[in-house]
Order: structure tokens, then C-alpha cells, then sequence
């Protein structure tokens, strides 16, 4: 059976060729060709016979399939990609100043479960594999290109699709590891955010092997009984835990810890939320990322009002702790944060 090679990092490449007897040279020629060059189909340039030998042999180069489309008035696109084994997950774009992000998903569903999440209602399916990671992005940039090719490419990577990405940690690292390798890529290391729920197995992990890549912590409340309710793993690896390992992270200058926290009308939403939220983080490197929930057909929950969502963002400003109020893109196709679910 073939192997993908959207599985290896570069390092891995070379030592495949290597261990086969073939010269690690074609390890640059097969990252340029593919993901610098962006060509479809299989590199023969410049490659050794017996290294193009055995890629046929050996390797396949298949990529998920795009079964379904949806472009949203705001320009976000949210694509339904088919694995191999049939199994769905969604990609989407998010456009910003003719530049775009990809948040990619890391799993089948999610065993997470979070309260206000659509795709924490299938449960888990399967971890996705690294290259099933890597084509999203391969799928979603071709798509770009072919379909609005005056727009940037992308630029932006985030794991904020279905799944903890952490829950998946050796696929996202490796995954990760690609994007960033000069030969191919080549994504800044500040363009790529992992976002967690807080899965701490991941977090005791990420100093010594995750690339320096940013980290988002879903926050969504300081209080651990309210995290209970909304992210029910903080039952297990409770907050002021996974808030001792994103301490641990060393952090560049200009980088921060990214605090998503998802405001819910009349439940994390009051001036008392926003002051113990500012107590919390006060001191930390943090940007905190305020996300007015977004409804979706049987959600418990309801969307705050704008008012409401300023006033939290003043109060936090109190503590000298930067927040943004992000738009919720890709509303009316149901791509926004949650929202994702591949039925
Ligand atoms: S919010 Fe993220 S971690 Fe929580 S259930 Fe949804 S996909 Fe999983």
C-alpha cells in the first residue's frame, strides 16, 4: 500500500530517501515542486530515475476532495472536504483586507463536547491524519487561486476547525512543521495559531514539541464552574492548571497568548465576568479575543448585546489587557466559531 506524502515533514523525507538508498536531494525538489511551486500532478524535474521510480511505487499524492461549497455575502467560504475513508470535516476561509485565513479542522467531530459548540454534538469519529491536515490547505488554496485569483493567498493558519487540535497533538505538530519548512510554505511562525479547549495532555507537552507557533486558549469564563458547564474537560484539567502550563510557554516579544472568550447574553457576559476576567489575566502577555455567540438552530444559548459586549471590552482595557471584538464572519453559512458540523 502507498504512503501519502503529505504525511512527511522535510526531516522525515529525507531520511525515507535515505533509508531507500536514493540521494536526500529530492527532498527539496519534492517540497518546491509541490508546495512552493503549487504544481498538480508529479514532479519528475530534475529527480533521479530511481527516485522517481520509487515515488511511483511507494507514494501517493492523494488530496481530500471537495464535495460542497458555500460562499457567504461577507466573501468567507466554507468548504465540505471528503476523506478517503468517506468520513466529512469542514474548512473555512476568512477573508481580511484581500488576504486570507484557513481554519482547519484536526478531527471527525470532537470529544470535547463543549456546550455551545454544533460540532461537540456528533462526538468523536477519528482523529484526522497529518495529511488530511495539510489537504485542506492544499484543496482550499487551489480553489483560491482558481476561483479568485486577484485576492492574496493565504497567509493565516488556524486550528480552530472541528476537533481539539490538541487531543491530536502528533498530527498538528508535524502538520505544523510543514507549513513552516522553507522549502515548501514556508507560513510565518507567528501566522499559526493552535487553538485548545485546554486539553492539559498537550499543554505539558507543547514546550519541548510544538514549533514555536502561537497557542488560544478558549477561556470563555475565570470561573471553573461556569468553564464546567461550557468546556466540560475543565472538570478534568481545571483552569488554574492549564493556566500554569501557558505560563510555562516562552513567549517572543510581540507574542502573545491568545484568550478567546465567547460571550454569552446574561451568563459570562456582566461587568462582574469582565472584572474577574481582568483580575485573571491581569500581568500576562494576552490578547483577548471577544466573540459575541452566535445562535444556531437549538442552541441554549443566546447572542449578547453590543452594548454589552463593549462594555466588557472597556472593563478589560482597565487592566491594560487588549481585546478585540471580533466580527462573527461567515454567519449566515454557519462558519463562524462552534459552528461547525459536517452534516
Ligand atoms: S468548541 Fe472546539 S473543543 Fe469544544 S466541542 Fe467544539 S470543536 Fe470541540
Amino acid at each position: 500500500m502507498k504512503i501519502s506524502f503529505y504525511q512527511y515533514n522535510y526531516e522525515m523525507l529525507k531520511n525515507l530517501l535515505l533509508q531507500n538508498d536514493l540521494s536526500p536531494s529530492g527532498a527539496s525538489l519534492l517540497y518546491n515542486w509541490h508546495y512552493k511551486q503549487k504544481q498538480i500532478g508529479s514532479c519528475t524535474h530534475n529527480l533521479a530515475l530511481a527516485t522517481q521510480a520509487f515515488i511511483r511505487e511507494y507514494l501517493s499524492f492523494t488530496l481530500p476532495e471537495i464535495v460542497n461549497v458555500h460562499q457567504s455575502s461577507d466573501l468567507t467560504v466554507k468548504f465540505l472536504m471528503q476523506m478517503d475513508d468517506g468520513q466529512k470535516v469542514e474548512t473555512v476561509l476568512i477573508p481580511f483586507q484581500n488576504k486570507y485565513t484557513i481554519c482547519l479542522s484536526t478531527q471527525v467531530g470532537c470529544a470535547m463536547k463543549c456546550s455551545f459548540c454544533f460540532t461537540g454534538t456528533q462526538g468523536l469519529k477519528r482523529h484526522l491524519k497529518t495529511e488530511e491536515i495539510i489537504g485542506q490547505f492544499i484543496m482550499a488554496d487551489r480553489w483560491l487561486r482558481e476561483n479568485r485569483p486577484d485576492d492574496q493567498l493565504l497567509k493565516n493558519i488556524v486550528y480552530m476547525g472541528q476537533g481539539e487540535p490538541l487531543h491530536n497533538f502528533d498530527a498538528v505538530k508535524t502538520a505544523s512543521e510543514i507549513f513552516l519548512d522553507q522549502h515548501g510554505t514556508s507560513i510565518g511562525i507567528q501566522k499559526i495559531t493552535v487553538s485548545t479547549a485546554g486539553y492539559l495532555p498537550g499543554l505539558i507537552r507543547w514546550n519541548e514539541e510544538m514549533p514555536g507557533v502561537n497557542i488560544a486558549l478558549s477561556l470563555h469564563s475565570p470561573f471553573d464552574e461556569k468553564r464546567n458547564e461550557l468546556i466540560p474537560i475543565n472538570q478534568r484539567y481545571p483552569l488554574a492548571e492549564v493556566l500554569k502550563y501557558l505560563d510555562l510557554i516562552p513567549l517572543k516579544r510581540k507574542q502573545y497568548i491568545i484568550y478567546e472568550y465567547l460571550l454569552i447574553k446574561n451568563y459570562n457576559d456582566t461587568d462582574f465576568d469582565a472584572h474577574a476576567t481582568g483580575e485573571l489575566l491581569k500581568g500576562k502577555q494576552a490578547i483577548i479575543n471577544l466573540i459575541p455567540f452566535n445562535p444556531f438552530p437549538g442552541s441554549l444559548y443566546e447572542r449578547p448585546e453590543s452594548s454589552q459586549v463593549e462594555q466588557f471590552q472597556k472593563i478589560l482595557g482597565l487592566y491594560h489587557l487588549p481585546a478585540l471584538i471580533r466580527g462573527t464572519k461567515g454567519d449566515d453559512i454557519l462558519a463562524a466559531c462552534g459552528q461547525l458540523n459536517t452534516k
